[in-house]
């Protein structure tokens, strides 16, 4: 088992298998980034295996694939399959914009992965030109097939931002009760430039929650997995909506995550600096003990939660490089 300090138990890895992505988000990787790992440096889809391999011996159950956008990754579907088939692995979840997603749904579902978090932030399609740098339709058709290919749940992730799209908060609540989507709202975080940049259209998601209470009835839902979000059933309906405020109400306390990178660096906390590199390791003969004594050392030196108040320009990495 994976125990920290802070008596949390780490069983969920968040994979990063790129730090590219087809999409600009502002809040996520500014146009001006050019700081990618270079592929001499990416974990291949062996060393990949071996590593996942190793955090499920010590207890991880759930991997989600991310990037950057983990469909620009060539071999993505071979990598899932591999993870979904490791000894210890209950659950395959992969993040993504959507964008390949008509392309790959159904390998991935084959492959194994169910789960699916989808980024959507408008369904305007200048607007979320503006936001992604990229086009609406092929993100629609994408997660049209996902579910027509059986993957679920299915959540969509929408970044509320004061002025660029919390207008949008009632259509896109519209748009998943029609498409039986679950929905999620996030508030921005100060990662890299872009999440610094964003800082100023920052919006409390109580703003919301009190807002949407207006119109709507919310019932406290509860959802399996449900991480860092709290769930209402809108109306009675189907449609569940979550709220994750890493910044107004940090959930910290229950983290049971960390992160490695595409370049396999083991990132303890999103919104801290700490880090193991295990690329070395993999590369340099280092038995299965070995690998598993760095990383139980790692998660001894797991920070307590995140620093955004404090320090709100501390992590220049982007939000790409670690995938949320
Ligand atoms: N490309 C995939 C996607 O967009 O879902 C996976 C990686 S992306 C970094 C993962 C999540 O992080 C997305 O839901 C995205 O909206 C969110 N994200 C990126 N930058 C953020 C920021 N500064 N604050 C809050 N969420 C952010
Ligand atoms: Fe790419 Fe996802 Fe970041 Fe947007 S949020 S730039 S889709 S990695």
């Amino acid at each position: 088992m994976l125990n920290d300090p802070f008596g949390r138990r780490i069983e969920y890895l968040r994979l990063s298998v790129t730090d590219r992505c087809d999409f600009r988000c502002f809040y996520c990787l500014p146009r001006s980034h050019r700081d990618f790992e270079m592929p001499d440096d990416w974990l291949t889809t062996d060393e990949i295996e071996r590593l996942v391999a190793q955090f499920a011996a010590l207890g991880v159950k759930h991997v989600r694939l991310t990037g950057g956008e983990p469909l620009v990754r060539k071999g993505v579907d071979e990598i899932a399959r591999r993870i979904a088939k490791l000894p210890g692995i209950e659950e395959l979840s992969l993040s993504t914009n959507a964008s390949r997603l008509s392309q790959f749904a159904e390998q991935l579902s084959r492959a194994g992965v169910s789960r699916l978090n989808i980024s959507l932030d408008s369904l305007n399609d200048e607007k979320f030109h503006d936001i992604t740098g990229s086009r609406l339709q092929p993100v629609l058709a994408g997660i049209a097939r996902a579910q027509a290919s059986g993957m679920s749940p299915i959540k969509i992730n929408m970044v509320v931002m004061r002025g660029i799209n919390d207008d949008e908060v009632e259509s896109m609540i519209e748009y998943c009760l029609e498409h039986h989507l679950t929905l999620r709202f996030i508030e921005t975080m100060p990662v890299g430039q872009g999440g610094q940049a964003a800082s100023e259209h920052y919006m409390p998601l109580a703003e919301i929650e009190e807002r949407l209470k207006k119109r709507y009835r919310l019932g406290v839902a509860a959802m399996r997995g449900s991480g860092p979000a709290r769930y209402f059933r809108v109306d009675d309906s189907n449609l569940v909506i979550g709220f994750i405020t890493p910044q107004s109400q940090h959930f910290c306390d229950t983290c049971n995550r960390v992160r490695v990178s595409v370049s396999g660096d083991l990132h303890l906390c999103l919104g801290q600096e700490e880090k193991l590199e295990l690329r070395p390791l993999l590369r340099s003969g280092a038995t299965d003990e070995t690998i598993q004594q760095a990383i139980r050392g790692a998660i001894a030196r797991k920070p307590q939660r995140h620093n955004f108040h404090e320090a709100p320009t501390a992590i220049i990495r982007p939000m790409s490089a670690l995938g949320g």
